[in-house]
Order: structure tokens, then sequence, then C-alpha cells
């Protein structure tokens, strides 16, 4: 359903042109103040047609607002810039390498939408740096001469907003890689603009499948029909999809809504993999859960969701790996 908000921005819209994703990038709002917001924003902001379309208040306490209005330049003492000290963990220029089997590439700093919570925000003064299949040619050297690295992560800003060509190329020379055993594309799309996800793209995928792709849907609101009909085509192009969730205060930090989200995702096909610990990251004060509470939840979900359902609770720490915190016990199906 187009909302009259919508509408009053973009006229009566046919389901065709909607459902183009050259006209949803097209029309993707820049300016605040056109899409309405009275805030006072500050920081990098963007969105496309079909996540401004979900939201119902146009304040702080519409869970789909919050996470992509920067009102809070919160630069509270213990928050970081670059909080796992990635730029530093680069040894050929676009690949992140934090532990030992496991690869990322940096393929652009742009995003269709942008999460005001985003662990790579220290990247955003970079804006729109994109990858060159050259540069890729000069990831993929590194990586044959460290052949530790089995899992190559595509990651961004969002992997899936470059061009088909650039996609296809990039999965084609990873696969020639012997070493690299495991491709994941880390991606909102299927969130922000799912009539991305076109026949050609999911046929290019299909490819060079299995891939692993991660999504990020953070409430129930999120899954629209478009999404349904987005990551449906990715399982019929043999992708194994799983999302990753972050807790965030006034978007999803209750029980009904986590429970929603994640039964919601499994009828999806779609498997919750990890629910986060909002990484400590500046400008994030406001979504700030305690850890306690995060714990309550999944130890709830645990006891009332079917374990397909049930995400691992993570922490990413600074300086250490991944902290596994919930659920503790076996979980029961
Ligand atoms: S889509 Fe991912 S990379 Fe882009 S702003 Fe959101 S969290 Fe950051």
């Amino acid at each position: 359903m187009i909302t009259e908000r919508t509408k009053k921005i973009f006229g009566n819209i046919s389901g065709k042109l909607w459902n183009d994703w050259h006209w949803q990038l097209k029309n993707r709002i820049t300016d605040p103040k056109i899409a309405g917001i009275e805030d006072d924003c500050r920081g990098r902001f963007a969105v496309t047609p079909h996540y401004f379309n979900l939201i119902r208040r146009f304040d702080q306490s519409d869970p789909i607002y919050r996470q992509i209005v920067p009102i809070d330049a919160d630069y509270a003492s213990y928050t970081r810039k670059d909080p796992f000290d990635e730029e530093s963990h680069m040894p050929v220029s676009g690949l992140i390498v934090r532990y030992p089997d496991r690869g990322l590439v940096v393929t652009t700093d742009f995003c269709y939408t942008y999460c005001q919570f985003c662990t790579r925000k220290w990247r955003w003064g970079k804006s729109g740096e994109q990858i060159t299949i050259s540069r890729f040619e000069k990831i993929a050297e590194y990586l044959e001469n460290h052949s530790h690295i089995r899992e190559l992560i595509f990651s961004g800003g969002d992997a899936l907003t470059l061009n088909d060509e650039t996609i296809e190329r990039m999965l084609s020379i990873t696969r020639s890689i012997k070493s690299i055993k495991v491709i994941r594309i880390a991606t909102r799309v299927p969130a922000f603009m799912p009539q991305r996800i076109t026949e050609n793209l999911s046929s290019i995928i299909k490819k060079f499948s299995p891939i692993w792709i991660m999504t990020h849907f953070n409430h129930p609101r999120e899954l629209t029909h478009e999404s349904s009909r987005a990551t449906a085509a990715l399982r019929f192009a043999g992708v194994s999809l799983l999302n990753q969730s972050v807790l965030l205060k006034g978007v999803n930090d209750n029980y009904n809504t986590l429970y929603e989200l994640f039964s919601k995702l499994q009828e999806f096909g779609i498997k919750p993999y990890y629910l986060f610990s909002c990484d400590p990251v500046y400008g994030t004060e406001k979504f700030k859960v305690p850890i306690e509470q995060g714990i309550e939840f999944i130890e709830r979900l645990v006891k009332e969701l079917g374990g397909i359902a049930i995400p691992r609770y993570i922490a990413d720490v600074p300086g250490r790996s991944k902290l596994h915190i919930a659920p503790l016990r076996q979980i029961e199906t």
C-alpha cells in the first residue's frame, strides 16, 4: 500500500514503475526536507521510496524512521570512529582480514539507504567510492598468495548496489581462486530496495552458487511482499539465506517485535542467524540496549519459539572476536 505521504512526493505511481529498481534509485530521497522530515538532521541521509513508504510516524517513535534519520550526533566517550580498527587490518586496499580464514571485501561506500547505527560509518567520508575490477584483481592476487583464507565476504556499503557486470566479474574471479571455498554477500537490498533482485541478477548469482547471502532485517515491517518475492528469487537461485539483525532501542527492543521478526523471517525461508548488540560506533547512544535485556529476550524466545527461528545473540568486541552471549543452553525445537 502506497501511503498518502509517499503519494504527496511522487504522485500516483504505477505498479510497474514502483517495481522498477531504476525508478527506485532515481527517486531516492537525499534531502530530509523533501521527505517532510522536520527533525534537525545532521549526518548522512538517503532513503529509497520503497523504504520511505514503510514509515508510519514521522518522528523517532517510528522504528523505520529512527533507523535512518540522523538527529543525534551523540559522541559518547566510549564510542569509537572505527571500533574494530578495520583500517589497520587491510593488507591490500579494499580487503579487511580480521579472522584467519575469512576476508571481507569493501566493495563500495554506497548504500541505497543509510542506517545510523552502521559499523562502517567511519568510511562515510569516502562517499561514493566503488571497487574497480583492477583493484579487485589485486585483492584476488593477495588471496591466491594467502590460501588460509577460505571464505570471502562481499560487503560495503552494500555489495548488491554494484552493477550486474561488476558483480558477475568479481564472482567469476573469486570462483577461479582455488583456496576460496565459500562466498558470502552481506546486503540490506532485500529490505531497502527488493526491486533490485531482478531475474538477471538472480541468474548471475545462480551461476556461481552455492552462495550465502546475509540479509539484514531489523523490524517485521521491513518484511514486505516485495521482500518476500526478492528473497524467494534468491532461494530459487540456490542461495542460502541467513539474517543478521541488530538489537536497537526504540526499533526492536521488545519481545513481541522480536518474536514477530524471527517467526516471519523463518516463514520467508531466511534463518535468523545473529542478533547483534549494537556496535560501539559514534552517534549510537540512543540505540543502546543493556546486554541483560537482550539475554532476557533470547531466553524467553528459546522457551516459546522453535529452534530454527532463534538467532545467536552476539557482541562484537573491539580487540577481540565475536562473543556469543545467548542462548547458553541447548535450544529445544
Ligand atoms: S546497509 Fe549496511 S553498510 Fe549500509 S548503512 Fe546500513 S548497515 Fe551500513
